[in-house]
Protein backbone atom coordinates (compact mmCIF):
# COMPACT_ATOMS: atom_id res chain seq x y z
CA UNK A 1 0.00 0.00 0.00
CA UNK A 2 0.50 3.39 -0.95
CA UNK A 3 0.70 5.72 2.14
CA UNK A 4 1.86 8.69 1.10
CA UNK A 5 -1.16 11.03 -0.16
CA UNK A 6 -1.31 11.37 -3.69
CA UNK A 7 0.48 14.47 -4.44
CA UNK A 8 -2.06 15.48 -7.25
CA UNK A 9 -4.72 16.31 -4.77
CA UNK A 10 -2.89 19.33 -4.28
CA UNK A 11 -4.94 20.15 -7.66
CA UNK A 12 -8.89 19.22 -6.13
CA UNK A 13 -10.89 22.53 -6.02
CA UNK A 14 -14.11 23.31 -4.67
CA UNK A 15 -15.72 22.16 -8.08
CA UNK A 16 -19.79 22.62 -9.07
CA UNK A 17 -20.39 19.89 -11.96
CA UNK A 18 -20.12 22.21 -15.26
CA UNK A 19 -23.10 19.43 -17.13
CA UNK A 20 -24.86 17.83 -14.09
CA UNK A 21 -27.49 16.03 -16.56
CA UNK A 22 -24.30 14.01 -18.23
CA UNK A 23 -21.53 13.84 -19.89
CA UNK A 24 -20.68 17.10 -21.54
CA UNK A 25 -18.58 15.76 -24.29
CA UNK A 26 -21.67 12.76 -24.97
CA UNK A 27 -23.96 15.21 -24.67
CA UNK A 28 -22.48 17.65 -27.70
CA UNK A 29 -22.18 14.31 -29.85
CA UNK A 30 -25.60 12.27 -28.92
CA UNK A 31 -22.77 9.83 -27.60
CA UNK A 32 -24.31 7.62 -24.65
CA UNK A 33 -21.98 6.41 -21.40
CA UNK A 34 -22.63 4.06 -18.49
CA UNK A 35 -21.40 5.96 -15.73
CA UNK A 36 -20.04 9.66 -15.05
CA UNK A 37 -16.85 10.78 -13.18
CA UNK A 38 -16.04 14.59 -12.05
CA UNK A 39 -13.27 16.44 -12.24
CA UNK A 40 -12.22 17.69 -8.80
CA UNK A 41 -10.40 20.88 -10.30
CA UNK A 42 -12.49 22.01 -12.95
CA UNK A 43 -15.73 20.49 -12.62
CA UNK A 44 -15.96 18.73 -16.04
CA UNK A 45 -18.35 16.01 -15.69
CA UNK A 46 -17.45 12.63 -18.43
CA UNK A 47 -17.97 9.13 -18.88
CA UNK A 48 -16.04 6.63 -17.09
CA UNK A 49 -13.22 4.19 -19.08
CA UNK A 50 -16.48 1.39 -19.59
CA UNK A 51 -18.43 4.17 -21.61
CA UNK A 52 -17.31 4.09 -25.28
CA UNK A 53 -15.47 7.45 -25.92
CA UNK A 54 -13.85 7.21 -22.20
CA UNK A 55 -14.68 11.33 -21.73
CA UNK A 56 -13.05 11.45 -18.59
CA UNK A 57 -9.71 9.93 -19.64
CA UNK A 58 -9.47 12.10 -22.09
CA UNK A 59 -10.00 15.30 -20.41
CA UNK A 60 -7.33 14.38 -17.76
CA UNK A 61 -4.80 13.85 -20.64
CA UNK A 62 -5.31 16.67 -22.38
CA UNK A 63 -6.63 19.20 -19.73
CA UNK A 64 -3.93 17.70 -17.13
CA UNK A 65 -6.26 17.26 -14.44
CA UNK A 66 -5.86 13.50 -13.40
CA UNK A 67 -8.17 13.66 -9.81
CA UNK A 68 -12.04 12.56 -10.28
CA UNK A 69 -14.35 11.66 -7.99
CA UNK A 70 -17.17 9.42 -8.83
CA UNK A 71 -20.25 11.43 -10.07
CA UNK A 72 -22.80 8.52 -9.73
CA UNK A 73 -25.51 8.66 -7.03
CA UNK A 74 -24.00 7.28 -3.20
CA UNK A 75 -20.36 6.92 -4.62
CA UNK A 76 -17.73 9.22 -3.55
CA UNK A 77 -14.35 7.02 -4.35
CA UNK A 78 -11.48 9.61 -6.16
CA UNK A 79 -9.33 7.86 -8.90
CA UNK A 80 -6.16 9.64 -10.02
CA UNK A 81 -5.86 9.00 -13.63
CA UNK A 82 -1.57 9.93 -13.70
CA UNK A 83 -1.57 7.37 -10.93
CA UNK A 84 -3.91 5.10 -11.86
CA UNK A 85 -5.12 4.30 -8.83
CA UNK A 86 -7.46 5.33 -5.83
CA UNK A 87 -6.67 8.74 -4.78
ZN1 LIG B 1 -1.71 11.06 -8.66
ZN1 LIG C 1 -18.62 10.89 -22.69
ZN1 LIG D 1 -10.89 19.31 -15.30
Amino acid sequence: MNVLPDPHLSLVRPVTPRTPQGCEGCLRLGATWLHLRLCLTCGHVGCCDSSPMRHTRGHAATVGHPIVQSFEPGEDWRWCYVHEAMA
